[in-house]
């Protein structure tokens, strides 16, 4: 989607906030490397190429302007950077997230709310930023910053296999900002609501925008990419693989019957696609 799509009052656009590379095998979980390395080449170290996509909401309604995740941002040293090969968005004099939205044609001080689906550093590192003393900031102050509440409580004490990717610094800033903890599914903003998913870690939300009689759905890591959008195919990351298995079969089903439009966060290529049911079985358009 290179170009704006109308929900009824919102007008949704997806923002490139740079790239980073993770483990191949890690990415794909149980599915054998000959089979994953069709679908994405890796390189040299193994690691396949990921985007991290923001979705930008403008309300012809009202002043509001939503922005889905902030990417990872720019706090950590150049060996953090380096592991996963991030690249930002271009530019110098502000933080990352702020020329991703600056560079989709809004002025980032214009962001009223910024959901973030979850609090893993690829999601939410962006929405700080270090201060000239060095101290973690969030980037945008004013906006309302939209979270899980079980997420929040679970990245501030995270289990041990999640602790990499709950980094204190990415998150307890965000109490400086105005914060809505949300408590499961709902409708936070007219057309659009969360779902929260506990398989990839403890309250994810996922984000469904409905208007003019078309739903977009942003999937963030239930589908981090089209070929996770076979259900068997789960992460290795995933905290609880066969609870990502139910809720992803759950909500393609409903993108079927909606013929929702799919935002793929992670997905190197595509952006957007969306799914159908052939033989009994979804599969992306
Ligand atoms: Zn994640």
């Amino acid at each position: 989607m290179d170009m704006a799509v109308t929900l009824g009052r919102w007008r949704a656009k997806v923002v490139d906030a740079g790239r980073l590379f993770l483990d191949g095998g890690a990415m794909f979980g149980s599915v054998p490397r000959v089979v994953w390395e069709r679908c994405i080449e890796p390189d040299d170290q193994h690691r396949i190429p990921l985007a991290t996509r923001l979705l930008l909401l403008e309300d012809s309604e009202s002043d509001r302007i939503v922005v889905i995740d902030a990417g990872v941002g720019d706090k950590e040293e150049a060996s953090f950077r380096e592991r996963f090969a991030v690249s930002l968005p271009e530019g110098s004099g502000e933080p990352p997230l702020c020329r991703a939205i600056r560079e989709a044609g809004v002025d980032p001080a214009a962001i009223t709310d910024l959901i973030l689906t979850h609090l893993h550093f690829d999601h939410a590192g962006g929405a700080t930023a270090l201060d000239d003393s060095g101290v973690s900031q969030p980037v945008l102050p004013a906006a309302t910053h939209w979270v899980q509440a079980t997420n929040w409580e679970t990245a501030l004490s995270p289990n041990r296999r999640e602790r990499a990717s709950y980094l204190r610094y990415n998150i307890e800033p965000l109490e400086a900002a105005p914060l809505q903890k949300l408590d499961g599914d709902g409708e936070i903003l007219p057309g659009i609501s969360v779902e929260r998913v506990d398989g990839h870690t403890i309250g994810m939300q996922t984000v469904r925008i409905e208007g003019g009689g078309q739903v977009m759905r942003y999937l963030a890591d239930l589908a981090p990419t089209r070929h996770h959008l076979r259900v068997t195919w789960t992460m290795g990351y995933d905290i609880s693989p066969l609870t990502v298995l139910e809720e992803k079969e759950r909500m393609l089903s409903a993108a079927v019957e909606e013929e929702a439009v799919l935002v793929l966060e992670h997905d190197p290529v595509t952006a957007c696609t969306s799914v159908e049911e052939i033989d009994g079985k979804i599969v992306a358009k």
